[in-house]
């Protein structure tokens, strides 16, 4: 018996999403021998690379080079991208079933997940997601405006994406001036009076999220510094246990500059960036007219789960701090697609390693798979996604052979590009998204930045002269 993907008749793939995973997918499958695979790759924005355009911080220009490989492998002849697609809208899952053998859905974690506590809705209360989208001139954010008259901010939690904000809060407009950071946001942060801003952890310094290059950064910073509490800074003992018996010394190290920034001598730099431990909002107060002034803050300590994980758990001590901007940074949260099974406590697609689960038989769905935070959760750096595509493409690999998959009626690449011309005459190519990369790095160096971005797909059109 034989299988597409064996034979002259190739494997048709179609990957929904166009950031790392889905990136690394494509790689992995075009990187097995005899496989005769074409992929399709659909994205709801003209442009690609999900998250590392839109997510990563815009002073983090080396993490974005990544997309090099990625050029690399949209390159190859069998690869074909259809951006400003929406799937659900302007290609559905019928019409998916009906062209291609698998689809990998790899449309990450698009949403924020909240604190449920009062108060969060307040005025400028805002979700850190999408204060990052917008200053990464992300096309459905840009219009979003930020209260940066305050003086007083709070980021909640103590991750990655929470130490980007509250960088990009600190750095001076010169510092700025250097990124691709949105030309809106630019100018808005360059006349921001933010002067202290607050990382709330709720855990001990032991079991803050962020990676330690990110925490050594923020005593690098032009015009801020970073402070904390030296009695926030000093370990419990079931913290000291956990480093003790660790092997990760990279967790030791995060310890030893946290606690070195405790004893630091205050400069005069004119921004403080407060790094806070053990301290959980339980409300955010507003003022009359809606907006919020401060947080009520518990005081916690640490205490040991069944698992040996350990906890925060709220004492009787309250605090309160006077602020005027919230982001809460309490991670990711994935959002479903339509006609895909969708695990709502975990905000993720469900799936065994990577193929899609049928809700009520528990069973794989035949062709659907999924790779990266849509299928784990918003967890790991963008390196994490390689090793999670590899198992989602395993299982295609073991499927195919088992030929557990679709039998599209229309299967030939033509097909698929006549059915997009219909359904959305203004698609973006791959080749229309390099010219568009060449005219915004064209942009960039004309002020001595590495681009200067568009941000809406009107302006996109235009610049293709296709308005
Ligand atoms: P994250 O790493 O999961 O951090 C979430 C933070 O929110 C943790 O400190 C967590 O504390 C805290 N939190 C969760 N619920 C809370 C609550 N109800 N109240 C108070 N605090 C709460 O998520 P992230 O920062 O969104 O980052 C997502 C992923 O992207 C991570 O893997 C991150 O490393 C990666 N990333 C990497 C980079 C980089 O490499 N430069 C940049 C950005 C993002 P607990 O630990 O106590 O739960």
């Amino acid at each position: 018996m034989t299988y597409p993907g064996t034979t002259t008749q190739p494997l048709r793939v179609a990957v929904v999403g166009s950031g790392p995973a889905a990136f690394y997918a494509v790689e992995y499958l075009f990187r097995q021998v005899g496989l005769n695979v074409e992929v399709d790759m659909f994205e709801r924005l003209p442009t690609p690379f999900g998250l590392v355009r839109g997510g990563v911080a815009p002073d983090h220009q080396k993490i974005k080079t990544v997309t090099k490989a990625y050029d690399q492998i949209a390159a190859d002849p069998r690869f074909r991208f259809y951006g400003n697609v929406e799937f659900g809208r302007h290609v559905t899952l019928a019409d998916l079933r009906e062209h291609y053998h698998q689809i990998v859905y790899a449309t990450g974690a698009q949403t924020d997940r909240r604190m449920g506590i009062p108060g969060e809705d307040l005025r400028n209360s805002h979700a850190a997601t999408e204060f990052v989208a917008w200053y990464n001139g992300h096309p459905d954010y840009r219009h979003l405006q930020f209260d940066l008259s305050q003086e007083r901010a709070a980021v909640v939690g103590v991750g990655n994406v929470a130490i980007d904000v509250a960088r990009i809060l600190c750095r001076t407009p010169d510092e700025l001036r250097t990124t691709d950071i949105a030309d809106y946001a630019l100018e808005a942060l360059s006349h921001s009076h933010v002067k202290e801003v607050y990382l709330l952890g709720r855990r001990g310094p032991a079991q803050a999220a962020f990676s330690n290059p990110e925490i050594k950064e923020v005593s690098e910073m032009e015009g801020a510094e970073p402070i904390v509490l030296p009695e926030e800074a000093e370990l419990d003992e079931l913290s000291k246990s956990a480093i003790a018996s660790s092997a990760d010394r990279s967790l030791r190290k995060k310890v030893e500059i946290l606690q070195g920034y405790a004893v630091r001598q205050s400069t005069s730099k004119a921004r403080k960036l407060h790094i806070r431990f053990l301290v959980s909002p339980v409300e955010l107060i507003g003022d009359e007219s809606g907006q919020v002034v401060k947080m009520k803050l518990v005081k916690n300590v640490l205490v040991a789960s069944e698992t040996g994980t350990l906890n925060a758990k709220a004492t009787d001590q309250f605090e309160e701090l006077p602020v005027g901007l919230v982001f809460r940074s309490v991670g990711y949260r994935g959002v479903p697609l339509p006609d895909v099974p969708f695990y709502e406590r975990w905000g993720v697609i469900l799936n065994e390693q990577g193929r899609v689960l049928d809700p009520e038989a528990k069973q794989p769905r035949v062709g659907e798979y999924t790779t990266g935070w849509i299928k784990r959760g918003p967890s790991g750096v963008i390196g994490t996604n390689k090793p999670d595509a590899v198992e989602t493409v395993t299982c295609m690999l073991e499927d195919l052979t088992q030929a557990h998959v679709l039998h599209p009626v229309q299967p030939e690449a033509r097909c698929v590009e006549d059915l997009m011309r219909q359904r959305q005459p203004h698609y973006f190519s791959y080749a229309d998204w390099q010219r568009l990369d060449e005219m915004e790095v064209a942009r960039g160096k004309a002020q001595g930045r590495p681009r200067v971005k568009f941000i809406s797909v009107e302006e996109m059109l235009g610049a293709l002269g296709r308005a």
